[in-house]
């Protein structure tokens, strides 16, 4: 008999593992803890130089992309500094894909950080959990490894709000650019006979990369009710789509997941881009370590402040110390992270700051603004046919196989407005409502007194009416298969026009940061989800699906009117885990904090590449876009700025010398050691030496 106790609601995939019967998983295979070359990269603080290059904040997804590719060339030092542990001492609950289900980190110290919303009006004044993954490999070594990419039109609305008269700018981030760094971030796999002849997935290997770091591929095994989603949606008016990765993924698919065919393990930043390295004494990584703000040199360079090094402790309470920093900071704290850093820095808006008792250092009101996040709901069933969950609570010898547990929930479906609202006529009629609400929706839903922070959201907003909401996904769709006995179909509001935002209330890095989303401020975003929860009842209706489905448990049908799902609504939804925009790149008159070369306003060598930066939402979840923006911002470091600075939405030109920024830092930093670069990098170069003779004598015994 079926208990609610033994059902596992899952959002992105990802799920309450703890109120799972949970059999033990296999033990890993042997070449999980294949970590022998990588761990001469770690070093503890007191082994650390006293300056490097470029120093990472954050060993995230996007900062240990930074740190496999800056230290491919051999005479630049790279430091990483992340707050939580290197992941070794739980390789199974990190490498085995179905753990993320019934042995996941979530909420688990120290590898989550364990955030809350402030309470949240609209949605039961609810505090909601936040998520994120503190551990090297950041959020991609806890995640629901789910590999969907953004479509075109969503990056070319981002591409045209970060530079408006600037074709150059424009270019860098529009979606032909962006859709080859898509492609070469993986190495794809097709899926195996068996797997695509029980999913009946379509896909176009055309579209996909075959050399990049990050694998993706379908599992080794499909649970056999997966057959029964490509045909039900289209049952409910969803075709399957030819091939989603290409710019236009309106339609059902399985998704890719983030996996390693050859092991069947995760396929995440750590295991992509650091463990596959070989001996490299240039770069180095210092886990358990806090980043508590960047400081500044007393000089300016062309106006603009500079980085002369960065604190950082290993708990509340030790010794600060510090490394300077010889070119660049690089900021990759994930959505929440890297504003907070700023923040803490003196960057950001005066009354958040003086509220905070932290100097300002330089007035920039964006930062920890435009915070946008997907939210998510599940409409769950009884189910009479083996899930996941059933083979997985049966203990079985298959349950402990690999193959099994490689299976990953990968149905999804991305359905535009027209679906959702039952054509284009009753549709339109609700875009036009909220397009001719842009002007009073600014006044009264953005959490900002600053003007530019309010030009930015109407720009924003107008943007998404006018380019992404009319064509692109609204609400994601997806067939969550991991519970015993039960089913869960879960919507996923993609393009939300509530925003809200990330900042302080105390200048300790070890204080939480205040996120308020703002969830369901606009009232589009829950009648968008309203609607979907009425088209996932038609699809569970559906042949073959209505077949493998009882009765319904939540909501349960006996909420049916508009009024009384909305309420539902409120109560149960929770993170799809997409947070982004807290260091949107945009210009710095509509509240923007980066520029289009990542380059934070008013910094001369600071840049964010992380999940943050993104202005606008996309219809996927945020891995592969973070990959990809991380792959450019290499070569956008390396290279020299490819692009104008932005600094105005009018700007045309104004090019900055790049990788340059800190050769020009000559004052003394707060933490007193900093000197001319050419200095710097005589005593680096020593130091390196001093410390790496000893292991590379030890390596040739
Ligand atoms: C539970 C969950 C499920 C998800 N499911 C999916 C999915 O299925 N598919 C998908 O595409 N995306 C998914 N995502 C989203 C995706 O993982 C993130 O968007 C992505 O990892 C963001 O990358 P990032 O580099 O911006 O941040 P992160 O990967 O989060 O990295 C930030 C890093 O910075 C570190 N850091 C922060 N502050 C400091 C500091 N002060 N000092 C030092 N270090 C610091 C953090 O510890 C962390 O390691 C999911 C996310 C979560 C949390």
């Amino acid at each position: 008999m079926l208990s609610l106790g033994t059902l596992v609601f899952c959002i992105s995939s990802v799920s309450l593992s703890h109120l799972v019967h949970a059999t033990p998983v296999h033990e890993p295979h042997s070449h999980f803890n294949r970590h022998a070359f990588h761990k001469r990269n770690y070093v503890t603080p007191d082994q650390r130089s006293s300056s490097y290059d470029y120093v990472i904040v954050g060993g995230g997804l996007a900062g240990l992309v930074l740190a496999a590719r800056l230290s491919d060339d051999s005479s630049k030092t790279v430091l990483v500094l992340e707050a939580g542990p290197n992941g070794d001492a739980v390789p199974t609950k990190i490498n085995v894909p179905s753990s993320t289900y019934y042995d996941s980190l979530l909420g688990v110290a120290p590898y989550d950080w364990v955030y809350t919303t402030v309470p949240q009006p609209n949605a039961g004044n609810r505090n909601m959990a936040q998520p994120r993954g503190k551990v090297l490999g950041g959020s991609s070594a806890v995640n629901g490894m789910y590999l969907v990419r953004p479509a075109q039109v969503e990056v070319d609305a981002w591409s045209s709000l970060i530079a408006p008269n600037d074709k150059t700018a424009a270019e860098t981030w529009n979606w032909s650019n962006f859709f080859t760094a898509l492609k070469n971030i993986e190495t794809f796999t097709p899926p195996l006979p068996d797997v695509q002849s029980v999913a009946g997935m379509k896909y176009d290997a055309a579209s996909h990369g075959t050399t990049g770091k990050v694998h993706a591929t379908y599992p080794a095994y499909m649970v056999p009710i997966s057959s029964t989603w490509l045909p039900s949606l289209e049952g409910a008016g969803i075709a399957t789509s030819p091939d989603s990765y290409s710019g236009n993924n309106i339609g059902g698919m399985f998704a890719l997941s983030a996996e390693n065919p050859s092991n069947w393990t995760r396929s995440y930043s750590k295991s992509a881009y650091i463990d596959t390295l070989p001996p490299r004494p240039n770069l180095h990584i210092i886990t358990d370590a806090t980043v508590e703000r960047i400081v500044f040199a007393d000089n300016l360079v062309a106006g603009d402040r500079v980085a002369s090094a960065v604190e950082f402790s290993t708990g509340p309470g030790t010794p600060v110390l510090s490394v300077n920093v010889n070119k660049e900071a690089l900021l990759c704290g994930g959505a929440y992270g890297s504003p907070h850093v700023l923040l803490l820095s003196g960057v950001g808006p005066k009354d958040v700051l003086d509220g905070a008792k932290v100097t300002v250092q330089n007035e920039l009101p964006g930062v920890g603004q435009h915070l946008s996040d997907h939210l998510s709901a599940g409409v769950a069933f009884t189910s009479n046919v083996d899930t996941q969950g059933t083979i997985k609570s049966s203990g079985s010898v298959f349950s402990q196989s690999a193959e099994f547990n490689s299976f990953i929930n990968s149905g999804i479906a991305y359905v535009n407005g027209s679906r959702l609202f039952d054509g284009d006529a009753s549709f339109s009629t609700f875009l036009s409502s909220i397009s001719s609400a842009v002007d009073s929706s600014a006044a009264s839903l953005v959490p900002s007194q600053y003007d530019p922070v309010v030009q930015g959201y109407k720009a924003v907003y107008q943007t998404i009416a006018s380019s992404s909401y009319p064509t692109t996904g609204l609400i994601e769709i997806l067939f969550s298969i991991n519970s015993a006995g039960a089913v869960s179909i879960q919507v996923g509001l993609q393009q939300p026009f509530s925003r809200g935002r990330v900042y302080i209330t105390s200048p300790s890095v070890y204080d939480a940061p205040a996120i308020d989303p703002q969830y369901f401020t606009h009232p589009a975003d829950v009648t968008v989800m309203r609607q979907a929860v009425r088209l996932v009842r038609l699809i569970a209706q559906q042949s073959p699906l209505k077949d493998a489905l009882g009765e319904e448990l939540k909501p349960g049908t006996a909420v049916s009117s508009d009024e009384d799902i909305e309420n539902w609504l409120r109560g149960a939804v929770g993170t799809e885990y997409h947070p982004s925009g807290g260091c949107s790149m945009l210009p710095k008159d509509k509240g923007g904090v980066v520029d289009a070369n990542l380059k934070v306003y008013g910094l001369s060598n600071v840049r964010v590449v992380d999940s943050s930066v993104f202005p606008v939402t996309f219809s996927a979840h945020l891995m592969t876009p973070t990959y990809a923006l991380a792959e450019k911002a290499v070569d956008i470091i390396l290279n020299g700025n490819t692009t104008p600075s932005g600094g105005s939405s009018n700007s045309s030109t104004s090019t900055t010398g790049n990788d340059k920024t800190g050769s020009t830092s000559s004052g003394a930093s707060d933490s007193g050691t900093s000197s001319k670069t050419g200095a710097a990098m005589g005593r680096v170069s020593a130091s390196w030496l001093a410390l790496f003779v000893p292991f590379l004598a030890a390596l040739l015994m």
